[in-house]
């Protein structure tokens, strides 16, 4: 088993490719964009270059056409370095360009996608200040007005939705009542600018501080018909169908920062020497390191095989939440011994061990936390049908 073992010659040399632009475009950057709270503009450019921004896209959209174990290499790597760059190519992949590839019609994909795949950004509204695990208790509400629909609600924590390069956030909307008093839920495609509509940079974020994430609100916003994603009343289908190919990028977020504690904790316990010898050599720290070193492997060979299955067109629900805890707490456990293993080093921000402590907290939240993530499993394995 290994770094490589199972991937094509291809996705060994795209690896190769992202962690050298990740050691050598992104690293010089880190510690500064991380200390000012600051978006990159350049290395955002860059990833789209690189072809980051359009992964999973055909190349008739403009997209790199990749397979779904190649894009999660992609995040994996970057992840790897800076979990900020990293957010912002998997919410943009999975949130952002995901929603309007999988259900989007023709002309909305001709619309956007392809600016999406060279350097614009999306976001995905499905938060709001009452509504995060309880996804169903959504306020926001758009109601009919001719060929329009008028949106009134608000968004919270939303990744991308107010850089300068944002076309627009999808948007969950309460459009009705179902039969036995449900609510219906639709999709809308909003578009930055829109009058009614404003998109607010959020600031004071412990972790992820270079990668955008945003306040929305939205006040009277008028929007056509031609922008309902798929059909009215899909909305919450779509969401959770988003959500479930999504995990598997936080899962490679929290592979990569594992990887990247590991590699970071396993050099310098070689380096630093007390009573005389290594504190490698000290077994309470080598089986630190020997423990992350199993997780890593487990996570990165079940992460890839459910990739496999979501590129056969199997549905993955339940895999895909194993991936995300199983792989977000892998990440906390690794920067954890991190931090401890450099002793008080770990706590100085001149350390990376700093940071990837802060960061990995965000991947037992985003996207259900870990408590969500244990009710997708006990429920796909029949806990509560007694
Ligand atoms: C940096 C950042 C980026 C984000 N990006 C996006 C984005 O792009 N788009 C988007 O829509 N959202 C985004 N989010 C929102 C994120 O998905 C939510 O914060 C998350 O789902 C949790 O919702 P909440 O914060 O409202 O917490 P709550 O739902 O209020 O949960 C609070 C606590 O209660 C627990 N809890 C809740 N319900 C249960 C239950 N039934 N059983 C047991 N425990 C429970 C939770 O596990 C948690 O510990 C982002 C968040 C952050 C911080």
């Amino acid at each position: 088993m290994g770094l490589n073992s199972g991937l094509t010659e291809e996705q060994i040399t795209l690896r190769e490719t992202v962690r050298r632009f990740a050691e050598e475009v992104i690293r010089p950057k880190v510690k500064e964009l991380d200390e000012k709270e600051e978006f990159s503009y350049d290395i955002t450019r860059q990833m789209a270059e690189m072809g980051f921004l359009g992964a999973f896209l055909p190349e008739e959209y403009g997209g790199s056409s990749l397979d779904y174990v190649s894009y999660i290499i992609v995040v994996e790597e970057l992840a790897r370095i800076d979990g900020s760059q990293a957010a912002t190519v998997a919410a943009h992949n999975s949130l952002g360009i995901g929603p309007l590839y999988y259900f989007g019609n023709s002309e909305q994909k001709k619309k956007y996608l392809p600016e999406l795949a060279s350097g614009k950004l999306w976001g995905f509204g499905l938060t709001e200040p009452e509504a995060g695990s309880d996804a169903g208790n959504t306020k926001t509400k758009a109601v009919r007005d001719g060929n329009d629909w008028i949106l009134n609600g608000s968004k919270i924590f939303i990744t991308n939705a107010s850089t300068d390069i944002t076309l627009g956030s999808t948007i969950l909307a309460v459009t009705g009542e179902k039969e036995g008093g449900k609510k219906e839920f639709t999709c809308f495609l909003v578009e930055n600018g829109t009058k009614g509509y404003t998109a607010k940079k959020m600031t004071g974020k412990m972790m992820w501080r270079s990668s955008n994430t945003s306040e929305l609100v939205l006040e009277d916003c008028r929007v056509p018909s031609e922008n309902i994603l798929g059909k009215v009343g899909d909305g919450f289908k779509q969401m959770l169908a988003t959500l479930d190919n999504g995990r598997l990028s936080i899962a490679a977020m929290g592979l990569g920062l594992a990887q990247g504690a590991f590699d970071y904790a396993l050099k310098y316990s070689k380096e630093r020497k007390t009573f005389g010898h290594p504190i490698s050599t000290y077994q309470i720290n080598a089986f630190k390191l020997a423990d992350v070193d199993m997780g890593i492997e487990l996570a990165r060979n079940y992460l890839y095989e459910i990739c496999r299955r979501l590129d056969r067109g199997e549905k993955i629900t339940k895999e895909s939440a194993i991936c995300k805890l199983y792989c977000s707490e892998l990440a906390h456990m690794a920067a954890n011994h991190c931090v401890q293993l450099l002793g008080g080093y770990g706590l100085m921000k001149e350390y990376d061990a700093e940071r990837y402590y802060r960061d990995q907290k965000l991947l037992e939240i985003g996207e259900g936390t870990s408590e969500i993530q244990r009710l997708v499993i006990s429920r796909a394995i029949g806990c509560y049908d007694v």
